[in-house]
């Protein structure tokens, strides 16, 4: 691992900052539609000057940019604190999935809507009684004219009342073995046989939703990567999902300590030993992390394609960032339980980090058997 910057990845760098020194966002609205378009907007704004598809190929509206360069950019997003962009799964997993298993028309179709943010994603895998286990899912697709047929339900979809698309993995041969049964599809979201009803999170946003699928249709050509073969599609998305993570989330946890070290300070604690026994906790984990991020890099730089140490990351970065939020709510006191702070919505926010995505458990397994080769569970 050679932490050294090119001067390339120098120079990328310092346009990065150049523009982002010319394009501050400013701060994002309150209210749950303004701060979705404020997003949409800045998407666009990154798409314009190719900052949205990163790591795409350029034939694809990408800048084809190198494992280091999107480190360095989600490094430089987190420090200028820049907002999310308003089509996250379409970038980070519909986009690379349909790159890498979808047909020249299938990327022509929707590629650009999903760069530009003038069609957003969603990802219909978990189910009431499926998650950690996705491959036991049950919804059905069954066969009909010039394509399927779905109906079942789907759960925890975040973004699905703002989706165009649906990314969903269904059951389209019942007899086939669970992880051979499985089919991958585009669901056009804009059609009455989908009812998208949100769930409201404890921190009281309605984040995602459930889908109610009652014989949806969807045609043969939003098949991707072929009937039968979505347990390989699907896994490509979800390696995606947690690849480029680390690098962006390392930066926001070391902003995040500045911010409490403020807060320790604000409340004149910065002389309790046990207090700053804590703080040098979290700051020698999120260090790890940042190594572990480097390495996680190194790995795919070798092989091509995202690893399993992506799963290391998510997990360090969920429990530190759940002890950093819960710390906050130690330093504040009787102040803690008050919901006009950003704190209380961080401390409760961060509840999810352990389960979305992966949960810890299953994470722990990944690690296990595929980084440290440990004998298989089952
Ligand atoms: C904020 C948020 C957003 C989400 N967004 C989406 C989305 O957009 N699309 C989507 O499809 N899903 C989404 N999810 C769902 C998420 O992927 C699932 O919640 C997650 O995979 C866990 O599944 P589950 O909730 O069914 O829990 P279960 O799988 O039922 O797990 C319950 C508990 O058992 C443990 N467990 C299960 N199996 C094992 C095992 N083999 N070994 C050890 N422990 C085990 C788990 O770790 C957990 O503690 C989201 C979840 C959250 C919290």
């Amino acid at each position: 691992m050679d932490l050294t910057l090119t001067p390339q990845e120098e120079a990328f760098r310092e346009e990065l900052r150049a523009w982002l020194a010319d394009n501050r966002p400013g701060p994002e609205p309150e209210s749950d539609e303004a701060a979705f378009e404020f997003r949409r907007e800045w998407q666009r704004r990154l798409a314009a000057d190719g900052w949205a598809g990163l790591a795409w190929p350029e034939d694809y509206g990408g800048r084809g940019a190198t494992l280091v360069e999107q480190a360095i950019f989600n490094e430089e997003m987190a420090t200028a604190r820049a907002p999310e962009v308003a089509n996250v799964l379409g970038l980070v997993m519909g986009g690379p999935v349909v790159i890498a298993h979808g047909t020249e028309e299938q990327k022509e179709r929707y590629l650009g809507p999903i760069l530009s943010a003038d069609e957003i994603w969603c990802q219909g895998f978990s189910e009431p009684e499926s998650g950690s286990d996705l491959a036991s899912l049950k919804t059905k697709a069954v066969k009909s004219d010039g394509g399927w047929v779905v109906t079942g339900q789907k759960v925890w979809t975040t973004l699905a009342h703002r989706s165009k698309w649906c990314m969903l993995v269904a059951r389209s041969n019942p007899d086939a073995p669970k992880h051979q049964g499985l089919t991958y599809f585009l669901m056009d979201m804009d059609q009455d046989a989908v009812q998208v009803r949100p769930l409201v999170q404890i921190t009281g946003e309605p984040e995602f939703n459930e889908l109610f699928i009652e014989g949806a249709y969807i045609p043969d050509e939003n098949v991707v990567g072929g009937v039968g073969n979505g347990w390989a599609v699907a896994i490509t998305t979800l390696m995606h999902e947690r690849a480029g993570l680390a690098f962006g989330l390392q930066v926001a946890l070391k902003i995040a300590l500045g911010e409490l070290i403020t807060l320790i300070r604000e409340h004149g604690l910065e002389g309790d030993p046990v207090l700053r026994q804590r703080l040098g906790q979290l700051y020698i984990e999120s260090e790890a992390l940042r190594m572990n991020a480097w390495r996680g890099l190194t790995q795919i730089m070798k092989t091509g394609v995202p690893g399993p140490e992506g799963s290391l990351a998510k997990w360090q970065w969920s429990d530190i960032n759940q002890a950093l939020t819960e710390f906050a709510m130690d330093v504040r006191g009787p102040e803690a339980p008050r919901t006009d702070s950003d704190w209380t919505y961080r401390f409760l926010r961060a509840r999810a980090n352990s389960i979305e995505g992966g949960t810890t458990e299953i994470l722990k397994n990944i690690v296990a058997e595929r980084v440290l080769g440990l004998p298989r569970m089952r």
